[in-house]
């Protein structure tokens, strides 16, 4: 199934190229031919490595797992990316995933490129000295190409610190005396990770919705009346009341948001439903997330699937089937699972006026056409879960510095810089009745294109 990203990437293009703003210097026969030069660009990887991870298993069986790095582009700086350790992974899937990366870090302003990794495996079928053994190897056949001014891998679907720390150190040994603290980010605190950014994607997703539904509409309630704009109908009729919400996925991402809205408790908004790769579990009076996180901790990140687990565990929850979830009558959903999630076949069954992106790319071009021209308002991921990279931008700055900031030092930080883009493009989408996503990929293609052009690259 295809994935949002690369129709979307597309008709960005076509929209910027009638943008008045886009490159005004040139003359029209030299724009069009920076517009094909920026578009040949953007729609292929600068590189893409493959490779084989020779692994001797514990039964003594030898294995080859296939395993990628794709470097989409480095016109703001070194590539940027999580690696990803799942059975889905394939070569087309990280390259889409690679060059969200570059448009999430051009929307934000982060100084780094775009880049994803991927090795073909559920590693829950892997003991820990087998998954040491797939990092390290890993490092081992791309060590050439990354490095903290080249390439700077992160956690994915898959991945956190653990193997973010033991990659450090296999990078350290291959390249003895250089500076190696800033070729990998999302490392525990103790070995050079930083301060919140385990859970900086998940607070960043939360954090950008309760700046659009609050903070952004409380100030200019009286200006999005005004606008005969479906996306600020959609917005208004929901703002100042008490919101349903369900999750789809309980992992870094989802049980992050989970906590947060639960914490949060604005305006008594509710988390009535979330759900993980077995089960989905409701509770109409809201669920006590504290209670799951602590059971998923304790259960190999899975939530409880039985009466009897629940009852053990005195979680009130209906268990009902995994996907339900994305079909409830909520008043929002985060998808904080893995990608397609929304498609043709559900689409028309999704009643969540608001569906905010946890994950990279969940909601199908086809499925996202559809729900945005039904005034769906739909905050993507390249706007709401860029708290990890933004967070992972931190953490390499302050490698180089080797100085620690406090853990409220970074979500200022974070939220100012998060802030510093809704601010950009959340006027324009309650303006223009333009889908956020679209609004959001033209203020990244025409960022690249200005120091693309500004190097010399785009004649
Ligand atoms: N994997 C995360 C993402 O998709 C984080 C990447 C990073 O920190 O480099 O944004």
């Amino acid at each position: 199934m295809e994935s949002a990203t690369s129709a979307i990437v597309k008709e960005s293009l076509d929209a910027l190229f009638d943008d008045t703003s886009f490159l005004p210097e040139l003359t029209d026969k030299t724009r069009e031919k920076a517009f094909r030069s920026l578009v040949s660009i953007l729609s292929t990887p600068n590189h893409v490595h493959k490779s084989f991870l020779r692994i001797p298993l514990e039964n003594g069986e030898i294995v080859r797992i296939p395993s990628f790095r794709v470097q989409h582009n480095n016109t703001l700086g070194p590539y940027k990316g999580g690696i990803r350790f799942h059975e889905s992974v394939n070569e087309n899937e990280v390259i889409n995933l690679s060059t969200l990366m570059t448009l999430k870090n051009a929307l934000h302003e982060v100084p780094f490129g775009g880049g994803k990794g991927g090795v073909i495996i559920n590693p829950r079928d892997y003991d820990v000295k087998e998954l040491n053994l797939i990092c390290k190897k890993y490092v081992q056949y791309f060590s050439h190409i990354l490095g903290p001014e080249k390439d700077i891998p992160a956690p994915d679907v898959g991945t956190g610190e653990r193997e973010m720390d033991w990659m450090m150190g296999e990078y350290k040994s291959i390249h003895p005396g250089q500076k190696y603290r800033g070729s990998f980010t999302g490392k525990s605190v103790l070995n050079g990770g930083s301060l919140g950014r385990k859970e900086a994607t998940g607070r960043g997703v939360y954090f950008t919705f309760r700046y659009m539904m609050s903070d952004f509409i409380g100030e200019k309630y009286k200006w999005l009346e005004e606008r005969d704009n479906i996306f600020a109908k959609t917005a208004l009729a929901n703002y100042d009341k008490s919101l349903r919400i369900a999750i789809q996925g309980f992992g870094n991402v989802g049980s992050i948001i989970a906590l947060e809205a639960y914490k949060c408790n604005h305006l008594n908004n509710k988390v009535i439903a979330v759900s993980d790769q077995n089960v989905t579990l409701y509770n109409s009076e809201g669920l006590d997330i504290s209670a799951l996180i602590k059971y998923a901790n304790n259960n190999n990140k899975d939530l409880p699937t039985s009466e009897a687990q629940l009852e053990d565990a005195e979680i009130k929850a209906e268990v009902r089937n995994r996907d339900e979830l994305l079909t409830l009558d909520v008043d929002v959903l985060f998808l904080a699972a893995l990608e397609d999630q929304v498609h043709k076949d559900n689409m028309k069954e999704i009643k969540a006026p608001i569906i905010v992106e946890g994950a990279n790319g969940p909601i199908t071009s086809e499925a996202d056409t559809y729900l945005s021209d039904k005034g769906n308002v739909i905050i993507p991921d390249i706007l709401a879960n860029a708290g990890g990279v933004i967070v992972s931008y931190f953490e390499w700055l302050q490698g180089r510095e080797t100085k620690f900031y406090s853990e409220e030092e970074v979500y200022k930080r974070l939220y100012d810089k998060m802030k510093h883009t809704f601010d950009t493009v959340f006027p324009q989408y309650f303006g223009d009745a333009f889908p956020l996503r679209q609004n959001c990929y033209i203020h990244s293609v025409m960022r690249l294109s200005t120091i693309l052009f500004r190097q010399g690259k785009l004649y």
